[in-house]
């Protein structure tokens, strides 16, 4: 967290506001910046995911929110291609969701050349459809335009994963720019907010229901007064307890840092940031450069991902290396998704100049220690 997203935390730390209110404030600030109706902080994308299959399964039926996650008794499938599967999709389980499969994952397999097929997803649907799970990356398919007309045209709607697609910073835009029902969006990554910070943001109605099932609920009906605009009371026949969110709540600080952070994320040059990204790595890839330690510095169009550092090492085990730096002092854990190649990764994203250069210094040390005793 920046320093400014840091005050904001401790300011909100000394402020007295009821949640709902703060919720409702941020939901406007949040449409603004990604082009949906409404918006939600909750506790992470993984709670994002749970919240949103909840809000498209209960809508603003109380006793639908009441008996979740057992939801057998109204539409509760999520109809998923099988290559978009992971660990994540457990978080939409847990609201009460079954997934359905469809397509196959013939590419990994090396059986085939398709990718799962709109067709597909169509063929999956039921009367106990509740909507279509979709984790997006650039190269997910099919593309989740033509998914979601389909969708919609079967009044369905989609549930979009896009947790860890920040930046490009266009992307803040999914919700607008692709019709998707909800996307959910970490905090505590590239937008730098508190770590356990999520955002899900689209239709008004389904981010209320999201809400509702969040927020703490222990209040009077003639009391309790949301914002209209980000809770419609009379769409409800009486008012819900605490639902499912309730073990995921969000404090006060949370929702203004994760706000703050937003707003700075939206506003910043990515170029600025994109070539400070550059001279930390260059600065490691020249300290630790040599004849059996090769540096590759991987570009992707400025303003889009971050850059990576790839380092090869010719003469060492990978992952030998990659123990040893987490159990150094300081302790470094790199990026591992290519230690079968022979490689480590860099990823700058929350790196200074400060931190850039114990890291260089660390893996000198831990290369030493592994230089291959000379025959
Ligand atoms: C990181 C990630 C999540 C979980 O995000 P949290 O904010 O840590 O809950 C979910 N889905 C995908 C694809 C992710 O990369």
């Amino acid at each position: 967290m920046s320093e400014t997203v840091l005050d904001a935390f401790q300011d909100a730390a000394r402020a007295w506001v009821p949640v709902e209110q703060l919720q409702a404030a941020a939901s406007k600030m949040i449409a603004q910046v990604t082009g949906a109706e409404a918006g939600l902080v909750t506790s992470g994308a993984a709670a994002s995911l749970t919240l949103g299959a909840a809000a498209i399964m209960a809508g603003y039926d109380p006793a639908r929110m009441e008996q979740l996650p057992h939801a057998e008794s109204f539409p509760h499938e999520f109809v998923v291609a099988r290559d978009q599967r992971s660990g994540y999709d457990h978080a939409v389980r847990a609201a009460g969701a079954r997934l359905v499969e469809v397509g196959f994952n013939e590419v990994v397999a090396g059986a085939g050349v398709r990718r799962t097929e709109v067709w597909e997803y169509e063929a999956a649907f039921n009367d106990q459809t509740a909507g279509v799970l979709y984790v997006y990356t650039p190269d997910s398919r099919p593309e989740l335009d033509a998914l979601v007309d389909m969708a919609h045209r079967h009044k369905l709607p989609v549930l979009v994963d896009a947790a860890g697609e920040l930046p490009p910073r266009a992307n803040l835009m999914l919700p607008a720019m692709t019709k998707a029902n909800l996307v959910a969006f970490s905090g505590g990554k590239a937008i730098r907010g508190p770590q356990s910070t999520g955002l899900l943001c689209g239709e008004r109605d389904l981010i209320a229901s999201a809400a509702l099932q969040l927020l703490d609920m222990d209040d009077h009906w003639e009391l309790w007064e949301p914002p209209p605009h980000f809770i419609d009371r009379r769409k409800l026949k009486g008012m819900p307890r605490h639902g499912i969110g309730r073990s995921m709540k969000v404090s006060k600080e949370e929702i203004v840092a994760l706000v703050t952070a937003l707003a700075i994320f939206a506003s910043e040059d990515p170029t600025d940031k994109y070539d400070s990204h550059r001279e930390n790595l260059q600065l490691i890839a020249e300290a630790i450069e040599s004849p059996t330690v090769h540096c590759e510095l991987i570009d992707s169009v400025a303003g889009e991902r971050a850059p990576s550092l790839e380092i090869t090492l010719a003469a060492a085990d990978a992952l030998e290396i990659c123990r040893g730096l987490r159990k150094g002092t300081p302790p470094i854990y790199v990026g591992h998704g290519k230690l079968s190649e022979g490689k480590l990764v860099i990823n700058p994203m929350c790196l200074d100049r400060d931190a850039a250069g114990t890291i260089a210094r660390r893996l000198l040390k831990e290369l030493e220690h592994y230089r291959p005793t000379q025959d």
